[in-house]
């Protein structure tokens, strides 16, 4: 017998490119936060059944899901991922590289509110928003993303249970309410249609209605 998740695992056959990632980040003593390989891969496949061609990935981290995302974009299609942390970005971009991705891919480097900013500035729109880094700015996250949205854009965040302390509705602390705030949102704003997957740290998918 197997656990249901080597079963899972065993299943999406994550590849040696992405295996590498989680590889170098552990050596580096960077936080194993990446995004799972089953999400990973619902990444992919979100990307290419919206087929999407301009994705904004807030948190890059090693590259893990920005390569997951790039992997689904059309020919020409472009990823901006906005990361804090100017290491982390190079060592993501030098990721993206090494899997043939590296010409579909922009990091800006700074606080992704400052980067989103200036994203509105420029006009930027885009087709799809990955929502994975610092959870009390969640809620201003999703109002950027509500205004670079192109009709029928997605936006999926992770982490949206937050190793359940979203279910304590008195929890005071920042980052729970704020997530708990975001899934409100998510819920009752007439610009989304959503849902919210169970799935490791929670998954929400979100569609702006056109
Ligand atoms: N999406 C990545 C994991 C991201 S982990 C993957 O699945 O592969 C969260 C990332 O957000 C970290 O790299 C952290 O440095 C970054 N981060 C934290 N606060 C941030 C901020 N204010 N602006 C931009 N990035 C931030
Ligand atoms: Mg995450």
């Amino acid at each position: 017998m197997t656990t249901r998740e080597e079963y899972v695992l065993n299943f999406i056959q994550e590849d040696e490119v992405l295996r590498e990632v989680r590889r170098k980040i552990v050596e580096r003593d960077m936080p194993s936060i990446s995004v799972a390989p089953e999400l990973g891969k619902l990444l992919t496949l979100l990307v290419k059944t919206q087929g999407a061609t301009s994705i904004l990935e807030i948190g890059a981290l090693g590259g893990y899901s920005g390569i997951c995302l790039a992997r689904g974009l059309q020919r020409g299609g472009k990823l901006v991922s906005l990361e804090l942390n100017e290491t982390f970005a190079e060592f993501a971009r030098s990721n993206l590289v090494a899997a043939g991705l590296g010409d579909k891919v922009e990091y800006r480097v700074g606080p992704a509110a400052e980067s989103l900013e200036q994203l509105e500035r420029e006009g930027a729109k885009f087709d799809l928003f990955f929502i994975d880094a610092d959870k009390p700015n969640y809620p201003t996250y999703l109002d950027y993303a509500l205004r670079l949205a192109n009709p029928g854009a997605l936006i999926v965040a992770d982490n949206v249970l937050l190793g359940d302390r979203v279910l304590d509705p008195d929890n005071p602390h920042p980052s729970p309410s704020a997530m708990r705030e975001f899934n409100r949102r998510l819920q009752t704003d007439p610009r989304l249609e959503a849902t919210l997957l169970p799935v490791h740290d929670g998954f929400a998918i979100a569609r702006v209605t056109a």
